[in-house]
């Protein structure tokens, strides 16, 4: 059998490098999968960010994910920039493959692959993300103060998203495909209530108009099919988000939406040596900062699992 690691991290975001970090400064050479398209995750879409505490100007998300993949490499972290493409949990060697089949043995893995927002699917979205488009109200609503702002959804999240938004801007609308929200009765009547927020109902957004910020959305009626401008300078898309579960979930436990399931507040999953931190266990917080502190906590504990099979 190859080398038999100490611990695999799959992952690359804040909740990963964390890790990484952490289990490099324990002496542990983590072995870290980074993805194969771009390593640093959720942030390297974005522009400023300005809640990570240690940044009082603020700091821009990729060069934020690039200082903490350069810690966690300053420290012995090997950095395999590569999809985990197959796992097998089961054992007390538990398996990793990349995407040429190659296997990579370990004592713990910690999974950290995170969650993605589910997207419209146009075709300026992604070029204008972190330019007007967001999917993180908390991350983004501040700098949309007296600015128009368009929410897209029709749930919970999306009038949550909402309700926020309307400290911050100068109107909010919700554009929803239905006459009505899926909401509960709660968040609806607060949002009916505030005099910032208005409803496009019936409506899908059809574009996202501007040349390096958004200007601007194209609204259709699904009734009618007529289009519709809408003047806004941020769109916050809130259609829900999909944990990266896919590889582990008929391996560890997940709930019904797919995020893996820990052990109350430790990042154990029901698998020993398996470990799980960040977005891909997280459906309330969704930070880059919450999943850093998970990511530490992952790299503790698969420590101690260590230090007990000695
Ligand atoms: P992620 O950042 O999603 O990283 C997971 C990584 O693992 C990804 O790169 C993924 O490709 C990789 N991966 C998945 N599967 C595999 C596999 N099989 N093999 C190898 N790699 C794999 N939070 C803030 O605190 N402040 C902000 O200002 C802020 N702004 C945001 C702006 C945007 C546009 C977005 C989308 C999010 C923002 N967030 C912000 C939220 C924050 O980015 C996330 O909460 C955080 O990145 C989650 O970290 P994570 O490590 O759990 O997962």
């Amino acid at each position: 059998m190859s080398t038999v690691h100490d611990v695999i991290i799959i992952g690359s975001g804040p909740a990963g490098y964390t890790a990484a970090i952490y289990a490099a400064r324990a002496n542990l050479k983590p072995v870290v999968f980074e993805g194969s398209f771009e390593g640093g995750g959720a942030l390297m879409n974005t522009t400023e960010v300005e809640n990570y505490p240690g940044f009082a100007e603020g700091i821009m998300g990729p060069e934020l994910m690039d200082q903490m993949r350069k810690q966690a490499e300053r420290f012995g972290a090997e950095l395999i920039t590569d999809d985990a493409t197959a796992v097998d949990l089961t054992g007390e060697v538990k398996i990793v493959k990349d995407s040429y089949d190659k296997e990579y043995h370990a004592k713990t893995v910690i999974l950290a692959m995170g969650s993605g927002y589910r997207k419209l699917g146009l075709p300026d979205e992604e070029r204008l993300s972190g330019r007007g488009v967001s999917w993180c109200a908390t991350c983004d609503g501040a700098f949309f103060r007296d600015k128009p702002i368009a929410v897209i959804g029709g749930g919970d999240s999306a009038v949550e998203e909402a309700t926020f938004l309307s400290r911050f801007g100068s109107k909010v609308v919700i554009v929803h495909r239905r006459d009505e929200l899926r909401a509960s009765k709660i968040m609806q009547d607060r949002a009916m209530r505030d005099p910032k927020i208005e409803f496009a109902w019936n409506s899908v957004v059809e574009r996202i108009n501007g040349a390096n910020s958004v200007e601007s959305i194209t609204l259709k009626d699904t009734h009618t099919g007529e289009l519709r401008d809408l003047d806004v300078k941020g769109v916050f898309i809130a259609i829900g988000h999909d944990p990266r579960s896919a590889l582990v979930k008929d391996q560890v436990h997940t709930d019904a939406e797919g995020y893996v399931l820990v052990d109350g507040r430790s990042t154990a999953t029901n698998v020993p040596g398996v470990f799980a931190c960040g977005d891909l266990v997280d459906h309330t917080y969704r930070q880059a900062i919450t999943a850093a502190g998970s990511g530490c906590s992952a790299a503790l504990d698969a420590e101690r699992y260590l230090q007990a099979l000695e």
